[in-house]
């Protein structure tokens, strides 16, 4: 069973992305591009997940794996992705609590809104979310490996926030068999200077921040008939291809 995938799509909660990155707008464009399944991954938070896999409960959309996107000690960014809201809300209390305490400042980074299934604003965050936790990429691999999750170098390809940029490879002790690129195009390139990596399999994923920008049903996950369309079966298969080993 072939299932598009769109992992990585930022909320309105994470300040860089635009307001109408709401639920209900992430799931009727995820639809429209007709993915299978996607993953809200903001900035350090996973605090609007149960919204988007709410609202696509409602909307009949397509499967939502809750996740965030976490900065390292080392500002590495690494997709993290894990099987249910419980396991999600548990990593964001780890991160949150290596956070610096340091508010953000909406007219200056963006507002961090927090929503509802309904699209409704029921909230913002306060801290800062555009800043490195104090945990590094190894022992963040632990904790999410604790929870059943998966934690992926994100946009390796990249100059900035890319574990290969920041320390010039990817240590063959970081527990993970995949990582994510911009696009094939770039993927090849890199290649091509880190022969390396092709012992590693790509994700191809959005990083959206606006809801053009959400991706095409272009790149799929090959999965178990037995996983069905939509609900935990579907996020528990996915989960599963994405394991280390
Ligand atoms: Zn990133
Ligand atoms: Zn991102």
């Amino acid at each position: 069973m072939k299932c598009f995938y769109d992992l990585h799509i930022h909320s309105a909660l994470s300040p860089c992305a635009e307001k109408d990155m709401t639920p209900q707008n992430i799931v009727a464009m995820a639809r429209l591009k007709g993915l299978g399944a996607i993953a809200v991954t903001d900035h350090q938070s996973s605090a609007n997940c149960a919204a988007v896999m709410e609202a696509s409960r409602d909307l009949a959309g397509p499967v939502v794996i809750p996740g965030l996107e976490i900065e390292s000690s080392e500002e590495i960014h690494l997709l993290c992705l894990l099987p249910g809201l419980h396991e999600a809300q548990q990593m964001q209390r780890v991160v949150r609590a290596a956070l610096p305490t340091r508010l953000n400042r909406p007219d200056i980074f963006g507002t961090q809104l927090l929503l509802d299934r309904h699209d409704r604003i029921t909230g913002e965050e306060t801290c800062l979310l555009l800043q490195a936790c104090s945990l590094d990429c190894q022992t963040l691999a632990l904790q999410v490996r604790n929870l059943g999750g998966v934690l992926i170098p994100a946009h390796v390809d990249r100059d900035a926030y890319s574990m290969l940029q920041t320390l010039g490879a990817i240590p063959a002790d970081f527990p993970t068999a995949w990582l994510e690129f911009t696009s094939p195009d770039a993927a090849r390139d890199c290649l091509g200077r880190h022969p390396a990596l092709a012992a590693y399999r790509p994700l191809y994923n959005s990083d959206a921040h606006r809801l053009g920008d959400i991706a095409e049903a272009r790149f799929c996950l090959d999965l178990p008939d037995s996983a069905g369309f939509g609900g935990a079966g579907c996020r528990h298969a996915i989960l599963q291809a994405l394991q280390p080993c």
